[in-house]
């Protein structure tokens, strides 16, 4: 067989795009008042219906792959979810869908594998809930990971524009990537005309521009501000929630995206990282965790045996974990 995994990224773009028509329309209902009254539940309906829509493509395409997620249909067979239920199956209706309860909940637990094995999907349906409910940044990202080695990526971000700034006029950005093929970006809604993406060629460090999360519950800003100060880095850091941050040192609009540990313990997602690291390695980037560690996608749904992320361009890399030790971030 051969293996260019085009077939794979095709089927993955298509389940991206499917996802996001599904959370664009849950997102474009979400009451100004929603987070005020911390109510999740858009999110909910998004998350499961999000994660049924890429499996039911994927198992359309792929039976035999699993899945790894976060979600499975536990939850969402009880009774008093019923209501979540009927909404999920409502989006599905707008998309000419008509599936069964039972369709809805196989296609949520075809994402409960846990165990690494030698080929799998690793999906987060809706990455950046808390920029979901602001309407800002969120990510569908599904990766394929063939032998340890992530190889086929597919990054939605329905509310990316052309910079941080600007608001998209389709329905955002999909960038995508196969190993060894370079990384590429396209309209979310149409898939058509791919154009590659390079990370920036920027090599001055006091130049350079970072970003992190908006939540300093995932990621220590007071850290980032000592490392970013250590380094001599000017600019104030762009805040985004998502994978949407691997996309823009992809596309060279930032420079870095440090992701550093807020806890001992906490063990980073895969589904929190795939998409984006084959997006920005394909771009021409670098990626290790906070120790300069190579990430491990080999032990089932968490990156155990690494702490945070640090994300460049691919210059002055080492000098970022040389300073990152310094300021005592392990
Ligand atoms: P972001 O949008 O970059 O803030 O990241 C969102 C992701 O952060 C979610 O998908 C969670 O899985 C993940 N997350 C939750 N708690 C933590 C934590 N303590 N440290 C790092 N990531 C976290
Ligand atoms: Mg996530």
């Amino acid at each position: 067989m051969s293996e260019d995994f085009s077939r794979e990224l095709d089927v993955a773009l298509q389940a991206v795009a499917e996802a996001a028509k599904l959370c664009r329309s849950v997102n474009s209902r979400i009451a100004p008042d929603v987070l005020e009254k911390k109510d999740k539940s858009p999110v909910t309906i998004a998350d499961f219906g999000s994660q049924a829509l890429v499996a039911r493509v994927l198992e359309k395409h792929f039976p035999d792959d699993p899945i790894i997620g976060e979600e499975d249909a536990a939850e969402l067979r009880q009774p008093e979810q019923a209501g979540f239920l009927k909404a999920i199956h409502d989006e599905m209706i707008r998309l000419d869908l008509n599936p069964t309860d039972d369709a809805i909940f196989n296609w949520v637990d075809r994402c409960s594998q846990k165990e690494y094995c030698n080929r799998f999907w690793t999906l987060d349906p809706i990455d950046g809930t808390k920029g979901f409910l602001r309407r800002e940044q969120y990510a569908i990202s599904l990766a394929l990971i063939v032998d340890g080695v992530v190889t086929v990526a597919a990054v939605g971000c329905p509310n990316l524009g052309p910079d941080v700034k600007t608001p998209p006029e389709g329905g955002g950005l999909a960038y995508s990537a196969i190993r060894g093929q370079g990384t590429t970006v396209r309209s979310l809604v149409s898939l058509l005309n791919p154009e590659p993406v390079r990370v920036s060629s920027r090599t001055a460090m006091a130049e350079k521009r970072f970003c992190e999360s908006v939540e300093s519950g995932h990621s220590s800003h007071n850290d980032s501000a000592e490392v970013a100060n250590r380094l001599g880095i000017k600019a104030d850091p762009v805040r985004l929630d998502s994978q949407a941050k691997y996309c823009v040192v992809a596309r060279g609009e930032a420079d870095i995206y440090l992701r550093l540990p807020t806890r001992p313990g906490y063990q980073e997602k895969i589904w929190d990282h795939a998409g984006g690291v084959l997006v920005v390695e394909e771009a021409g980037g670098t990626i290790t965790d906070v120790t300069g560690k190579p990430l491990e996608f080999t032990h089932g749904s968490t990156l155990k045996e690494n702490r945070g992320v640090v994300v460049s361009n691919g210059s002055g890399h080492d000098e970022i974990i040389e300073a990152l030790a310094a300021v005592g971030v392990s």
